[in-house]
């Protein structure tokens, strides 16, 4: 009784902390503009199949990547163990799933397996931080509070681990009637010899370990990029399905351009819903952003693997793509306490020159490699396209050739510098035989 009263308890004290910092990101998603209509449901569960639950994009590097994919997966099924102790400890009963009979037998050895094949890997993958040197989890937007991050939450991972095979281990030493199957733990109790008595109170220990180190992991996850773990998943099903780095129109510019070249249409109806007054062109600051950008800064892993692809990174521009979605989760994070207050807050910085600069916005060459390579489908030129939309609309600080190019067009609808009636000059003089 005192056990399920105390954690009844701690358990609203987890669950409360952790709504609110979903409202906080719910509010900051509130902030933010439109991203596109999420529609073509069959498509998104498709993709959400294939690249979420399938992890086919981490499999092009076939070892790290099945490793990789083996702990995503087996997360999956011991979550299902973790939803039986909570209902356990909240209705104080034992192995309440049981009455699922074969399936249950089968879901706890998966869960009982994953728990020492994800143990192993974490040590793995804490080896390989700590010890190979591997290139692409540093670069200049990765400081020691991400290593510190990184390791830390695996750490964490571990230590989930450790105590599902020690409950596993104690409950099997210390229950007269066996419920559900632990293939591993069993093999791993032969080599415990303490009393019944004692492994029920290791059984105890090791229970409230899990569950505390269950919630403590949720409440970290949102301050932490571990925080795919739950974000993932909704990412990828959210995903854009337009080609990526196809810009969208404003509707408002196609519209005056429109009217430039027919006056006629000034006078038409139109079914925009874009406001007439743009209160900007592109993006400077995070306010400026969709909430899909966010929602990408908050789902990466930072993983590194489209800096290692991002051709201009690896020719030694200032670009890291990393970086630009990292950024995008900083400044957020710095500006939108300002902006739940009052809309109009100003801290005097912003997303561009502040976290950006111009030199990486355009050392990109949109070639997608990036989206290509991110295991959870974050779309980076979208956020380095709109920041570029706001350099040239907004600053007119586009490159000079860019700048010459844009007013030629402007004034002889050509990208050169010469008039339109000046584009024939090149055949004066030269005798055309048409029989030829
Ligand atoms: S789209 Fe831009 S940021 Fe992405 S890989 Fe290509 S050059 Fe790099
Ligand atoms: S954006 Fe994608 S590929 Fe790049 S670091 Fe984040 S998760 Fe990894």
């Amino acid at each position: 009784m005192y056990k399920q009263i105390a954690f009844i308890i701690i358990t609203i004290i987890t669950l409360s902390i952790f709504l609110y910092s979903v409202s906080i990101i719910y509010k900051n998603i509130k902030l933010l503009k439109k991203a596109y209509p999420i529609k073509d449901h069959i498509k998104r569960l498709k993709m959400l199949l294939e690249i979420g639950i399938g992890q086919n994009k981490i499999m092009r590097f076939p070892l790290i990547g099945f490793l990789h994919a083996l702990v995503f997966w087996g997360f999956l099924v011991i979550l299902i163990g973790s939803l039986e102790m909570l209902i356990d400890g909240f209705l104080g009963t034992e192995k309440i799933l049981a009455f699922l009979g074969t399936i249950y037998n089968i879901l706890m050895a998966l869960g009982d397996i994953s728990a020492y094949v994800i143990g192993i890997l974490i040590i793995v993958f804490l080896f390989r931080r700590f010890f190979l040197h591997i290139k692409r989890f540093s670069g200049i937007e990765m400081n020691h509070k991400n290593h510190v991050d990184a390791s830390f939450a695996l750490s964490l991972i571990l230590l989930l681990m450790v105590s599902l095979a020690l409950m596993n281990i104690s409950y099997l030493k210390s229950s007269d009637e066996i419920v559900g199957q632990y293939p591993i733990s069993k093999l791993v109790a032969n080599v415990f010899s303490s009393s019944k008595q004692n492994m029920h109170v290791l059984y105890e220990i090791s229970w409230w370990t899990h569950i505390l180190l269950i919630f403590f992991f949720a409440n970290y996850l949102p301050y932490s990029k571990h925080f795919h773990v739950f974000m993932s998943l909704p990412n990828v099903y959210l995903s854009r399905l337009t080609p990526y780095t196809q810009m969208t129109n404003m509707e408002a510019v196609t519209k005056e351009v429109k009217i430039m070249l027919d006056p006629n249409l000034a006078y038409a109806n139109t079914n925009s819903n874009e406001p007439l007054e743009i209160a900007r062109f592109g993006m400077k600051d995070i306010e400026d952003g969709t909430w899909k950008m966010y929602l990408d800064s908050l789902t990466c892993t930072q993983c590194g693997r489209c800096t290692s692809v991002c051709p201009a990174n690896q020719t030694g521009k200032l670009l890291s793509p990393r970086k630009i979605v990292k950024n995008f989760r900083e400044r957020i994070t710095e500006k939108s306490k300002g902006l739940r207050k009052d809309a109009k807050f100003d801290d005097g910085k912003s997303l561009f020159k502040d976290y950006i600069s111009a030199e990486e916005l355009w050392a990109c060459t949109t070639c997608n490699a990036c989206v290509q390579e991110c295991p959870v489908n974050i779309d980076h030129p979208s956020i380095i396209l709109e920041m570029r939309r706001y350099i040239f609309m907004e600053e007119s600080a586009a490159p000079s050739l860019l700048n010459s190019m844009s007013t030629n067009i402007e004034n002889n609808g050509a990208p050169w510098q010469y008039p339109p009636s000046d584009r024939l000059k090149w055949a004066e003089n030269l005798t055309i035989n048409i029989n030829d």
